[in-house]
């Protein structure tokens, strides 16, 4: 049922940026109100990678990106805010201190300020351009995410791509997969160096076997069950890898979606802030996390949270226009 909200901070996304922002803004008392385009809370980490461990969240050595988000959840219980899931925003008009925004199910929600936490936006996995993808896609024999490693137990696994997801599933399927074949087209790798030496370590100690320099070149099989794939090295040279399962890492593909039309500036499908306030070209309307974007800006979860925290305080201002923030250390203030 569409519903409408009254409420200080509208947050589009809620991923572990929007999440955080959700606790920043309720330490400040500043109301705020959920929205997400997914049934569930945590964007890409509950979407796609819920078992996949992260290792640098601070004072995590390492935290499941599922137990991540529950933890986070349980941050901003406190504040008892509410979610409007599996809704779209569409449109948002308005300025500083009466912003509209409206859903694909109806909803409205009225607020002062507007949070951004989109991310890759409506994102969606690079496709290989093989033939005859789709039938294996829709059996999962080919899957660009990994919801449950039980699910690959005893299978044979080619893994594509040369960054950070390859590197770290190969990683994190020893002993799971009966085989993990990796194919990257060069012996260079855009992934972490500590997980790179893992790797390294890996193929020498025979868990995994790297098949370098190869692409993906066909599938083999029939009614969506894989037999093998076949690769090709740069000279056209091909051999087969019986396989199971293949799992592309080609990156995600970036699509703004609604939020390209409402007049906010853009950089390369990104939203250009000013990094202090994390304000767009709209004042009153903030971007954070990996939809934001500024000279060094770094995608990654721990940059979002802080940027969480200044536009927070950048924020505090349009709601609370005549009272001054002195700024408080939540030891000293606690939650609430
Ligand atoms: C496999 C993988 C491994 C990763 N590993 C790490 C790691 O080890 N460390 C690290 O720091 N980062 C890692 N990342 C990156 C990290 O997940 C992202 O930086 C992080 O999720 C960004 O958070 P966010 O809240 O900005 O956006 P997202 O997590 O992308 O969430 C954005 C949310 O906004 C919603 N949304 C978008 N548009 C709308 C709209 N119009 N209406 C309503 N909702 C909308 C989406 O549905 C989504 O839920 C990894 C990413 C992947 C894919």
């Amino acid at each position: 049922m569409s519903q409408i909200l009254d409420t200080d901070v509208a947050i589009v996304g809620a991923g572990p940026a929007g999440l955080f922002a959700v606790f920043e803004l309720g330490m400040l008392k500043v109301r705020a109100v959920l929205i997400d385009a997914l049934g569930e809370v945590g964007g890409q980490c509950s979407a796609l990678y819920p078992e996949k461990p992260i290792y640098d969240i601070p004072a995590h050595p390492a935290i499941e990106a599922g137990d991540l988000v529950a933890r986070l959840e349980a941050q901003i219980a406190p504040f008892a805010t509410p979610r409007l899931l599996g809704r779209r925003v569409e449109t948002l008009t308005g300025t500083a201190g009466a912003f509209a925004l409206t859903t694909d199910q109806g909803d409205t929600v009225r607020a002062k300020a507007v949070i951004v936490a989109a991310g890759a936006g409506a994102f969606g996995p690079n496709r290989p351009p093989l033939d005859g993808l789709a039938a294996y896609e829709a059996t999962g024999a080919v899957q660009y995410y990994v919801r449950r490693r039980e699910d690959l137990r005893g299978k044979r696994v080619v893994i594509a791509g040369g960054g950070d997801s390859a590197v770290d599933w190969a990683l994190a399927l020893r002993g799971v997969a009966a085989a993990i074949h990796f194919v990257h087209r060069r012996p260079k790798f855009r992934a972490a160096p500590e997980s790179v030496a893992q790797l390294d370590a890996a193929a020498a100690a025979g868990e995994v076997d790297m098949v370098i320099p190869y692409q993906l070149h066909a599938l083999h099989g029939g009614d969506g069950r894989l037999v093998s794939v076949e690769v090709a090295d740069l000279d056209g040279g091909t051999k087969h890898i019986a396989a199971d399962v293949l799992l592309p890492f080609f990156g995600l593909s970036m699509d703004l979606g609604p939020i390209a039309g409402w007049g906010l500036a853009l950089e390369r499908h990104h939203l250009a802030i000013t990094p202090a306030t994390c304000e767009t070209n709209v004042p009153g309307v903030f971007a954070i996390g990996d939809v934001a974007t500024y000279a060094g800006k770094l995608k990654l979860i721990l940059q979002g949270f802080s940027e969480a925290a200044m536009a927070a305080h950048a924020i505090h201002p349009i709601v609370y226009p005549d009272t001054a923030l002195h700024f408080e250390y939540s030891t000293s203030k606690g939650v609430g």
